[in-house]
């Protein structure tokens, strides 16, 4: 039996990197960025205006209010896109639309709900009723993103705002990492399919879902090997079908049982175990190996077993492949709000809902801890992780928690 932090690094050591590809901006959502990005233009490209208004010179407004209105004369309309010409000057303002140039001498920008037209064209004028500081109601040219800064460095999985910069800087495809693809295969002469009629003593594969919605979530692209009976032949056979995969991910006997073939049937294909049996709980029940440049995990088939295995392990597995870096907000210290069992040597993660409460983390079991047991993870929004030399837990001690997402 192997210690989580040891079985983690050997895993994190097996892994090396995917490789990249080419991806329009459209397809980038949710993808990995394979190399860092500096901005190769400013953005705003040149100042401009935040509202629609009048720019004009702030020291013409100094003394403008309500009962005391400058009068300005309009000297021009500036749109969006255009390129202003006209130098203004003292007593002269300029209509100008969002996100239009600023013109030469105009130093801000009125909101035209602060001033009203008292003449119409060709000799528009307008009153100020308020004073307008210097540079009000101006976007500064770079003041959103500064030529020649690295602005969205490799490793980051890309959401909207970022595939936006990556447009507004004229970058219409990009490198990121290929999409690991994962074979899922369970095992267990228990296992009928969720379609199917449920005899007595049979389960319906709940792994095969579980563990293909995570693979999803974490960007990946899932093979479903579907489900084999604990036979050597077929659980070879299966298991070879998934080589042409980065991550194979079995389900299932991987325990002491008579039944429980994986790991002798990943020997025998040549696969490298690195190790078997993890101090933890749940997820004690887990083999892992390489075979070429495939990972193997062989899960353990209790339900909440496997999605924590792969919480901890797999996941981390994808990141490594991909080249991203984990979170650092995902684990806090939370109060226990109960007293918690626990065996020594073991590191635990049990199933919590944890809170935000008067300025800090609260957490408490979601519910019974059994392996087996789907309810209490699904209601649980993180992990407690007590580690191996911890016992019992009282009540109002710091814990550490993981939150999921
Ligand atoms: P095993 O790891 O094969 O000893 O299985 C441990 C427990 O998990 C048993 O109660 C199995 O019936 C259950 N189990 C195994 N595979 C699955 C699966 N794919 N879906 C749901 N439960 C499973
Ligand atoms: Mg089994």
């Amino acid at each position: 039996m192997i210690k989580f932090k040891a079985a983690l690094s050997l895993i994190l050591d097996s892994v090396e990197p995917i490789g990249d590809e080419d991806v329009k901006l459209t397809d980038a959502q949710g993808r990995v960025l394979a190399e860092d990005v500096y901005a190769k233009d400013n953005i705003p490209g040149f100042d401009n205006s935040a509202m629609d208004g009048f720019a004009l010179k702030s020291s013409d407004t100094s003394w403008a209010a309500k009962n005391n209105p400058k009068v300005l004369a309009v000297i021009k309309d500036i749109r969006a896109g255009g390129i202003p010409k006209k130098i203004l000057r003292h007593n002269q303002a300029s209509r100008i639309m969002t996100g239009a140039m600023i013109p030469k001498g105009a130093d801000c920008v009125v909101m035209v709900e602060q001033t009203r037209k008292i003449q119409s064209r060709p000799k528009e004028l307008i009153e100020v009723y308020s004073k307008v500081s210097l540079g009000e109601n101006i976007r500064r040219r770079a003041e959103d993103i500064k030529k020649g800064e690295l602005i969205i460095p490799g490793g980051t999985k890309l959401n909207c705002a970022q595939i936006g910069i990556l447009a507004s800087l004229g970058i219409p495809k990009i490198m990121v990492a290929r999409r690991p693809k994962i074979a899922i295969l369970a095992t267990g002469d228990e296992l009928v399919g969720v379609c199917q009629k449920l005899p007595l003593g049979k389960v319906r594969s709940s792994n095969t879902y579980t563990l293909y919605s995570q693979v999803i979530k974490c960007g990946c692209i899932p093979k479903n090997l579907g489900l084999v009976k604990d036979n050597p032949i077929q659980l070879e056979k299966k298991i070879l079908a998934g080589l042409d995969c980065d991550i194979i991910l079995t389900s299932g006997g991987v325990s002491v049982g008579e039944y429980d073939l994986v790991k002798g049937i990943l020997a025998k294909i040549g696969v490298k175990i690195k190790f078997w049996q993890v101090a933890m709980r749940p997820g004690k029940p887990l083999v892992f190996g390489k075979l070429k440049n495939t990972l193997i995990f062989g899960l353990p088939g209790n339900p909440v077993s496997g999605i924590i295995s792969f919480e901890m392990f797999v996941r981390p597995a994808i990141l490594a492949l991909t080249g991203q870096k984990e979170d650092s907000k995902k684990e806090v210290e939370a109060l226990l709000g109960q007293d918690v069992e626990k065996k020594r040597g073991f590191r635990y993660f049990l199933r919590a809902k944890t809170r935000w409460e008067k300025g800090g983390y609260c957490t408490t079991l979601s519910g019974r801890q059994g392996s087996a047991m789907l309810k209490p993870m699904s209601l649980a929004n993180s992990l407690i992780i007590l580690d191996e030399a911890s016992g019992a837990v009282k009540k109002g001690t710091k814990v550490k928690v993981r939150l999921l997402d």
